[in-house]
């Protein structure tokens, strides 16, 4: 079978494998769709510590049942999307019911070989069934959603808040989308003039993050009292600042994206106006639940958000995810000569 495989060295290529035989609790997916996330960008250009070479990429996909292990309820056909998490069972996060905080957290596509192929073989409990109403390739978004989910689902956000995103990248996109689900009014910070144009297309309010600390916008919109929740989901230099900055008096700040370096911030701010934070971490099961759920009933126009490519085109279709100019999410389509 065709797979897309990190070589090591920062270089990525079309590779051949057996196609892989599940065990009775396992399935075997013929992959349909899968996309491109900023984890697949780091282990392309070497900066993944546990990306080994060989690997099989792709962490976010979508396919239909292949192959159905005997001791799993899955049947030949079947629409499915995979969790991608590997937790290890037996340490302290796994034993208090968190295996996505797990000590030895790994993932399908960067420790085991994942979604860029025309086939993969993973435990049938990590499999989700995908409804009718949403097509496969819809199906290959849920893992980024799920990451928006559980971000909202964490957070202290309620109906009728005034939330802030900061970046509007596919996973700032979808934390808005959740936040949006929940109730909140959701203004999310993006300079790429691309997302911004898709961000008003799909009815959320453009913010402006202050240069200088002025806060004449964040006052316009929140009535003068500042955001009861914002979001990192740019994870730059100054934007956990900004959050502290923009958050209301006992407001919380959200970390969703974390950058490589350390960030300094003054802790006055935080201390003067009682700002809670929080942590979030990929997603829990009930998170990629909801997420299928929230697909389901969404209403905006998905297409705008991706572009697919086929797999021989994986250097252009890397580099569009590189440049996220003109497109939210690159999808690569695997499905060719299938029955999907
Ligand atoms: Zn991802
Ligand atoms: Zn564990």
């Amino acid at each position: 079978m065709r797979t897309l495989e990190y070589r090591g060295n920062a270089t990525i290529g079309l590779g051949e494998k057996p196609i892989p035989e599940p065990n009775k609790d396992q399935v075997r997916i013929r992959i349909a769709y899968a996309g491109i996330c900023g984890t697949d960008m780091h282990i392309s250009d070497g900066q993944h510590p546990r990306a080994k070479a060989g690997l099989t990429m792709g962490h976010e996909f979508s396919g239909v049942i292949d192959k159905a292990g005997s001791d799993t309820t899955f049947t030949a056909g079947e629409h499915v999307i995979v969790e991608p998490l590997i937790s290890c069972g037996t340490c302290y996060s796994c034993r208090a019911g968190f295996p996505h905080v797990c000590a030895n957290l790994g993932l399908y596509g960067i420790d085991q070989d994942g979604g860029f192929a025309d086939y993969c073989v993973v435990p049938a409990q990590s499999v989700y069934h995908l409804s009718d109403s949403v097509p496969l390739v819809h199906g290959a978004l849920v893992e980024p959603l799920a990451v928006g989910v559980h971000a909202v689902r964490l957070s202290r956000t309620k109906v009728m808040d005034t939330v802030l995103v900061i970046g509007g990248g596919p996973i700032g996109f979808f934390v808005a989308t959740a936040a949006r689900q929940a109730g909140a009014e959701v203004h999310i910070a993006e300079i790429n003039p691309f997302r911004r144009r898709i961000i008003e297309e799909m009815g959320f309010s453009l913010f402006d993050l202050p240069a200088d600390g002025d806060m004449t916008m964040r006052d316009e919109v929140t009535d003068g009292k500042g955001f009861d929740v914002v979001f990192d989901a740019a994870g730059g230099a100054s934007t956990l600042r900004s959050a502290v900055d923009l958050a209301r008096v006992r407001g919380e700040v959200v970390i969703v994206a974390v950058p490589p370096q350390e960030r300094v911030i003054s802790y006055t701010p935080i201390a003067f106006k009682e700002i809670s934070f929080v942590g979030v971490r990929v997603y829990e099961y009930y998170d990629f639940k909801r997420a299928i759920q929230l697909l389901e009933g969404l209403t905006i126009e998905l297409s705008k958000l991706y572009r697919v490519f086929p797999l021989a085109q994986y250097q252009e279709a890397f580099e569009a995810a590189k440049q996220g100019n003109g497109v939210m999410r690159v999808l690569f389509f695997l499905g060719e000569g299938a029955t999907l």
